[in-house]
């Protein structure tokens, strides 16, 4: 059960490893009511993300996409600063908060390293993970960006854009029917995409692949730059869902439960096939009656027929994870007490805690009933 609020830890004053001491302006601080648990919404839109501090390196000042995200930025009315080098300024604070308060204001248009055009496979999702951007403007208290970027959180957007696409056609396997690519493990490509544009141009490439198959995940609701592109079908739209409970207390700078309906529904009708992806599933006070809303609601948004998935994930975290989220979520109503939970091993000799093993079942057999009831015509693709 989710921890009281009055119970929650406070701020440690730990730094991360790479915490530079350059003062940043109260300037930077998200909204105050950015943390605070939000009302029910009847569709509140995600804010556009407008960083405070914008930087190009050289070399991705150098690239057509770098200055494509440039005048972006120039209609915004958004200031930038091209670097002379491939180095970015020193992003920390002289503490965790303010760190992090810099580090979510801080857009950093960067290429891609070499080492990235080497892909890795991401089961269960898809064969192949690329990226288009590392990190994510948005607030979310559980979020696995949290273990798997290491530093301040900033925004990195790559501008060799063009090339990640040219070498994702590497890895289209001629021996398969259709490859798959995930496009969003390490961002929400949409939170940035009027900054970047980066995912049209992604998605009208993968509108050009008949063999390869796009997929990628968000939080955001602003969907209007992809309704009219030639995507072909090839592109599965996947809207990360969750119970009002949730999503109004941990998921910061997101769109609404009710805006991300609406987003997918308007996907849906733009003829893409489109995905729920329920997660982090939280068994919360009486969470059967929040979820069962929220399948309603997706139900009603969904009134037409359209090509329909699920993925089901539960909340899992690592010590690592933990301890940087709680660092940046001192107040959370997040339960990470490891004593409820179960140590899961990886290959690597590293753990994670998910839901014990009956929680697990109880769980899985609640979700696969009652989306199965309730979306005859979807497939659920796995529940982890
Ligand atoms: S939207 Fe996704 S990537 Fe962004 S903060 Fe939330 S969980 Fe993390």
């Amino acid at each position: 059960m989710p921890r009281p609020l009055s119970e929650a830890p406070h701020l440690s004053g730990r730094l991360p490893k790479d915490h530079a001491e350059v003062p940043i302006s109260q300037a930077d601080a998200p909204p105050v009511d950015t943390f605070a648990v939000q009302p029910r919404g009847k569709g509140r839109s995600a804010k556009l993300w407008k960083p405070k501090h914008v930087y190009f390196t050289a070399g991705a000042w150098e690239e057509a996409h770098g200055r494509r995200i440039a005048e972006r930025l120039d209609a915004l009315g958004l200031n930038y600063e091209v670097m002379k080098a491939n180095r970015l300024p020193k992003l920390g604070g002289s503490t965790t908060r303010e760190t992090y308060q810099k580090a979510k204001n801080t857009l950093a248009i960067v290429n891609a390293p070499p080492s990235t055009m080497k892909l890795t496979p991401i089961p269960p999702s898809a064969d192949w993970q690329f990226h288009l951007a590392k990190g994510c403007p948005a607030h979310c208290q559980y979020c696995y960006l949290a273990g798997s970027l290491s530093g301040a959180p900033v925004t990195r957007a790559y501008a060799n854009l063009d090339q990640i696409l040219e070498n994702n056609a590497n890895f289209i396997d001629p021996n398969k029917q259709l490859t798959s690519f995930e496009a969003s493990c390490y961002t929400d490509p949409l939170g940035i995409e009027h900054l970047t544009g980066s995912l049209s141009r992604t998605i009208s490439w993968f509108g050009t692949q008949p063999d390869a198959r796009l997929r990628w995940v968000t939080k955001y609701d602003d969907v209007s730059a992809l309704l009219d592109l030639h995507h072909n079908g090839q592109t599965r739209c996947r809207i990360s869902l969750n119970a009002d409970w949730v999503t109004r207390r941990l998921e910061g700078g997101t769109a609404d439960l009710e805006a991300r309906l609406q987003a997918m529904r308007k996907l849906g009708q733009a003829g893409y096939h489109v995905g729920a992806v329920l997660a982090p599933l939280m068994p919360f006070d009486n969470w059967q009656d929040d979820y069962t809303d929220l399948l309603q609601r997706l139900r009603e948004a969904l009134d037409f027929e359209v090509d329909l998935t699920f993925e089901l994930i539960t909340h899992r975290f690592t010590p690592g994870s933990k301890q940087i989220l709680l660092d940046w979520y001192p107040n959370t109503a997040l339960d990470f007490d490891e004593d409820k939970r179960s140590k899961k091993l990886n290959k690597f000799g590293s753990h994670k805690f998910v839901y014990q093993k009956e929680q697990m079942k109880e769980l899985k057999g609640w979700f696969t009933e009652e989306v199965e009831a309730r979306f005859p015509e979807a497939e659920v693709l796995y529940f982890t």
